[in-house]
């Protein structure tokens, strides 16, 4: 076992929170309302402020900053090229047409099966339970998906359950979004209620960022509720860099890991930010340090606004060939990219 978790004489004593915990801890709502909205203030608390004109010039205020408190502190102090301030920090980068970049760049509305339940895969349906995240992750498609109703949870997830219902070939549901975990557990109870009377449905998976960006939202009634399902549970999470992966992330997937749910994480690959092999491989082995496999190494999807993150196919693929060079071969992620009409996500 690596040191970083557990030993502050480890390699990374930098990730190890100094601070004393609070008597009472915050609720991960009230720690939701407190994210950093506002682009001048989070270059402030990286010691940045100084180069904000220069940083923030001519940047895309249609997708908004939003970023939790706890993720910022997992920053570097004055480094404009920090890899998590990269992947939330607005620039003049967005804007402009790319060729090739478009808004719905994985054809999602050709997969819509009822109001926010997709079906692409066999045997797999998606749910868009929400459009909300704690992040504005600017590589996103969601930068031009306001959503509104398009939502599986509205009229109390009725309609999503009758297409489920109706569709015997499904036996596993995702939750998906936005991110699925910032609805209220209760909101998350009234589904997997109605689920539990379908009997073909034999796995639930929920894809979320909200344990590596507000680790506060894997709370007691979380887990109980996770681990009383009558279902075989997955819980994939979504880590691009291993900087992300603090003490506060171990605790909260190894809550997770106790409900006995699998824990798997997906990353992007992200120019400029985890495109190289070191970064890839301390990411893998981390995430095993936090007791999550690797799944997924997403080549980005085309959406408009995110041109400057993309790694070309070679590179992408000799990154994979490194990765395999180095490590076992249950931390090397499956390099992928979703095509739009293809029958599972397309192995590069
Ligand atoms: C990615 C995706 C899935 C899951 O694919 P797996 O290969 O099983 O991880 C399912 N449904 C949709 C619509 C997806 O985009
Ligand atoms: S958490 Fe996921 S869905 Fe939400 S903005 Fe980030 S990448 Fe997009």
């Amino acid at each position: 076992m690596r040191g970083f978790l557990a030993d502050a004489a480890g390699p990374y004593p930098a990730m190890i929170p100094a601070k004393p915990l609070p008597a009472q801890p915050r609720r991960w709502q009230e720690l939701w309302r407190d994210a950093i909205t506002d682009p001048r203030e989070l270059l402030d608390l990286v010691g940045l402020s100084d180069r904000a004109d220069t940083l923030l010039a001519g940047a895309d205020s249609r997708f908004a900053l939003r970023v939790p408190r706890g993720f910022v502190a997992r920053m570097r102090r004055g480094d404009a090229n920090d890899p998590l301030l990269l992947q939330v920090l607005p620039s003049a980068a967005e804007l402009g047409d790319v060729p090739g970049f478009a808004r719905d760049a994985v054809g999602d509305l050709d997969a819509r099966r009822e109001r926010g339940v997709l079906h692409k895969y066999r045997g797999r349906a998606l749910l868009i339970a929400t459009g909300s995240c704690a992040v504005n992750c600017r590589y996103c498609f969601r930068r031009h998906f306001p959503y509104g109703e398009e939502t599986a949870a509205a009229n109390r997830w009725q309609d999503a359950i009758a297409a489920l219902r109706a569709d015997a070939s499904i036996e596993e549901v995702l939750l998906s979004g936005g991110d699925p975990l910032s609805l209220a557990t209760s909101k998350l109870a009234e589904l997997t209620e109605a689920l539990a009377a379908v009997p073909h449905i034999r796995r639930l998976r929920i894809h979320t960022r909200l344990p590596i960006v507000l680790p506060e939202r894997v709370d007691a009634a979380l887990l109980g509720w996770l681990g009383a399902l009558p279902f075989a549970r997955v819980v994939v999470v979504h880590a691009n860099h291993p900087n992300e992966l603090d003490a506060s992330v171990a605790g909260a997937c190894a809550r997770l890991a106790q409900t006995g749910a699998t824990l798997l994480n997906q990353s992007v690959l992200l120019r400029g930010i985890n495109d190289d092999a070191g970064t890839l491989a301390e990411l893998s082995e981390r995430l095993f340090d936090c007791g999550v496999l690797p799944y997924y190494l997403h080549q980005l999807d085309r959406v408009a606004g995110t041109a400057h993150f993309e790694v070309d196919d070679a590179r992408a693929r000799a990154l994979a060939d490194a990765l395999r060079a180095r490590l076992p071969g249950y931390l090397v992620p499956r390099l992928v990219r979703e095509v739009a009409g293809a029958a599972s996500k397309t192995p590069l």
